[in-house]
């Protein structure tokens, strides 16, 4: 048997007949791809965006501030030597996200991948969030990521076929205090996942959820402690000991939309060191949280 490398592609030869034909799952992902991604100009979403691009997929990055994604897409596109483009809209508003993907349609001529990355925190014990905050986050975060996946399938994935992560979190696997809203909201899109992975499968579209756990250097991470003093050696509950980047989270994406996971659809991919297992609530470090965040 024999392995050759012959123009990035590997071929298994035995006995002189072409037995094995692949390319590695990076290059394959190289093909031009366009990946719509929503919450694109910040954080977890615009970290996606950038590893996406260093393997080569065009991107369009979505949110409500027109102005922030604009010079998001301009750094990307410095860093990665590929087209960014920047369309503001809100996934509240179905009317928005059909003209974003109208124009992402008119400039790219298809849509590979859809990342739903846009969604809304902060932390509040149940009994003081309002009727309309938690009304908010599901609108952001649940309803959100439906009406962009609704979008998306009916302009272009229902007769193209397509990729789809969401991004939702760990916060529900354990019930976590002061976090009702999102934890509600993220359980809610890894169920969707599940069940739009069913509806959609015959139409060559593989829906996935990706769960991060405490990411550093992010706006969720600031908002939610991050490294005060109130959860100073909270890391050390982690197995992995220590918070993740956004550069982990960004690679599980790489993987879920490459051909490396063509056969898996309706998982949710857990990115957190092992920190669900075992970070159980721990009610003062929470309280004292919360006091600091009140002020932030
Ligand atoms: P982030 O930077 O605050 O990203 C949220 C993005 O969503 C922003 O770019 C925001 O842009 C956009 N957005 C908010 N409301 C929107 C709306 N109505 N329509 C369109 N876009 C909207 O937060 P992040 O911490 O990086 O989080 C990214 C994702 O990872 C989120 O889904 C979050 O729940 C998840 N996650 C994060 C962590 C963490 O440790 N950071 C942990 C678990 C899960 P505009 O303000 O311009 O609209």
């Amino acid at each position: 048997m024999l392995s050759t490398n012959w123009g990035g592609r590997w071929t298994v030869l035995v006995e002189g007949r072409v037995m094995w034909d692949f390319e590695p799952v990076t290059r394959a992902l190289k093909r031009d791809k366009v990946a719509f991604i929503t919450g694109g100009g910040s954080g977890i979403g615009f970290r996606i965006a950038e590893i996406l691009m260093r393997h080569g997929c065009q991107t369009v990055i979505a949110s409500r501030s027109l102005e922030r994604v604009q010079a998001s897409a301009k750094k990307l596109t410095a860093a990665t030597g590929q087209c960014c483009l920047p369309v503001s809209l809100d996934v509240r508003q179905p009317v928005t996200i059909i003209a974003a993907v109208e124009e992402t349609l008119h400039k790219f001529a298809k849509i590979d991948i859809l990342i739903n990355a846009a969604a809304g925190n902060f932390l509040c014990p149940a009994v003081g969030l309002s009727f309309n905050a938690f009304r908010t986050v599901l609108e952001i975060d649940t309803v959100g990521t439906f009406n962009t996946c609704k979008v998306l399938y009916e302009k272009w994935f229902k007769e193209h076929g397509g990729v789809i992560v969401n991004i939702t979190a760990t916060l529900s696997y354990r019930g976590q205090i002061l976090q009702v809203h999102a934890g509600s909201a993220k359980a809610a899109i890894d169920a969707m996942t599940r069940h739009l992975a069913v509806e959609w499968g015959p139409d060559n579209i593989r829906v996935n959820s990706l769960a991060p756990g405490p990411i550093y250097g992010t706006e969720g991470f600031r908002k939610l402690g991050g490294l005060t003093k109130a959860v100073a050696g909270q890391d050390k509950l982690i197995p992995l000991q220590r918070v993740g980047t956004k550069s982990e989270v960004a690679h599980g994406v790489l993987y879920l939309v490459s051909p490396a996971a063509s056969y898996v659809t309706g998982a949710t991919l857990i990115i957190d060191g092992g920190h669900w297992l075992t970070g159980a609530n721990n009610l003062s470090v929470m309280q004292a949280l919360l006091q600091k965040s009140a002020r932030l």
